[in-house]
């Protein structure tokens, strides 16, 4: 196709030399006919149909050039924008009201924003030495020597230890680690508000109803035969209210505490107890049996691990209907955790509810709490427990069949070092929900 074109512009090229070339020749020695003229004419049409050649290629040239000029423009316009949306992106993280620290693969500083000078004290932008150094004699510092947990949920700030600070390190790029840590000072004194209100409340009312109670107790209902029913609805639910409130207080306890007495747990004797106790709260109603499968004890705070393991006890019995099976176990993961569970035959609990089971006040039915003397506070108090001994609780139900309540303890709380494998036909049936709390 090309190489036709330039032929054809070869032979244009011959034809237009060989016909201009003697017109021009006889116009010069004063001839000029009309063959000369026709020969000229003719001249000009093939010059024309050269430049109507020419004019494609030439057409080509110049889009090529202006279609390169577009192309140069795009590039530079798709730089600025993209420098724009980083400077955006920049400022956006600048005047971010939480820390942010990019830290190279040696820890040290590479970028930090505004609020981080703030925060962390970080002024000085050509400081070489890792920020764990920079920051030596603060938590933080501490902590990020250690880096044991990638979240550190209350320490001082370091530029003000007025502060406190929820800090995250977490991987980024290849070798580079991003910190956030975020001002959780406002947060934390609004708990700390609650906290002591639910803590006052409950003393207050701890007295007057101690008295109210008492007095309940020296009224005899067979003296006052007409208000017998009245007195003992008034008993119990006095009573309830003065559990209520022991158990708020227990909760205001726990949740101002960061550690327990870290004591030896004689297990075999607390399993006795609690063994008595499901007894005395049963009545003869259900078929209660203990399987220690370990004799392993654990460390930790005796008192609080049996606050948290009769709660679970007394569930069980108030939950089963009369006739129905409780088994109080303690056994030995593969992992080595100890766990003690308490099994029931009773009402279960539907999936929907498990995971919210240990929040204050929850109760999968109202009225079925209250019947059986429930306060909506015993997983509360469960969870917290467990939660200072680092140890956490699974519950697997199933409506209609009933629930398995299980208390996960460390093998670090474990004091034994022989491992008794949890047995595997324990693992739970088709329908069963299951939840980690
Ligand atoms: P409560 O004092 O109401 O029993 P808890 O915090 O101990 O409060 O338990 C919360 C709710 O969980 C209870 O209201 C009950 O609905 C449900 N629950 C707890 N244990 C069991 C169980 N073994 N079987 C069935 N439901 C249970």
């Amino acid at each position: 196709m090309r190489s036709d074109s330039v032929m054809l512009r070869v032979v244009l090229a011959a034809i237009l030399a060989g016909t201009l070339l003697p017109a021009a020749l006889i116009a010069a020695v004063g001839g000029a006919t009309w063959w000369t003229l026709a020969l000229t004419a003719g001249g000009e049409i093939i010059a024309l149909l050269w430049l109507a050649l020419a004019r494609p290629g030439r057409a080509s040239g110049l889009s090529n050039a202006l279609h390169d000029r577009p192309s140069a423009h795009a590039e530079h316009t798709r730089q600025q924008r993209l420098a724009t949306q980083l400077r955006d992106v920049r400022d956006a993280a600048q005047s971010w009201p939480d820390a942010i620290v990019l830290l190279d693969r040696q820890g040290c500083v590479r970028w930090r924003n505004t609020a981080a000078s703030r925060l962390l004290g970080l002024h000085r932008q050509a400081d070489e030495r890792p920020l764990a150094d920079r920051l030596s004699g603060s938590e933080l510092g501490a902590w990020l020597r250690k880096e044991s947990d990638q979240l550190h949920t209350d320490m001082p700030a370091p530029a003000d230890p007025a502060l406190r600070l929820s800090v995250t390190i977490m991987a980024f790029g290849a070798h580079m680690q991003l910190l956030l840590a975020r001002d959780i000072s406002t947060l934390n004194r609004l708990e700390q508000v609650r906290r002591d209100f639910v803590a006052n409340v409950s003393h207050e009312l701890r007295t007057p109803l101690t008295v109210i109670h008492g007095y309940l107790e020296l009224l005899d209902p067979a003296d006052l035969p007409e208000l017998a029913p009245v007195l003992v609805e008034m008993r119990m639910q006095s009573q309830r209210m003065r559990q209520i409130v022991e158990d708020l207080l227990t909760l205001s306890r726990l949740e101002t505490r960061h550690a327990l007495p870290d004591e030896h747990v004689a297990m075999a004797p607390l399993l006795e107890t609690l063994r008595r106790e499901a007894e005395a709260l049963s009545q003869g109603r259900h078929i209660i049996t203990l399987d220690a499968a370990t004799d392993v004890d654990v460390r930790g705070s005796g008192h609080d691990l049996h606050s948290a393991f009769s709660n679970l006890v007394s569930n069980a019995v108030r939950y089963t209907p009369s006739g129905g099976n409780i088994r109080l176990s303690w056994q030995r993961t593969s992992a080595g955790e100890a766990v003690f569970s308490v099994r029931d035959s009773g009402l279960g609990i539907p999936a929907e509810h498990l995971g919210r089971l240990t929040e204050r006040f929850y109760r999968v039915s109202a009225s079925r709490s209250r019947e059986s003397g429930g306060t909506g506070l015993g997983l509360a108090i469960v969870k917290h427990i467990l939660n200072l001994h680092q140890a956490r609780l699974d519950v697997e139900s199933e409506p209609g069949r009933g629930s398995t309540f299980a208390c996960v303890l460390d093998v670090s709380r474990v004091i034994d070092s022989t491992i008794d494998t949890l047995d595997s036909g324990d693992s739970s049936p088709a329908g069963t929900s299951a939840r980690r709390l």
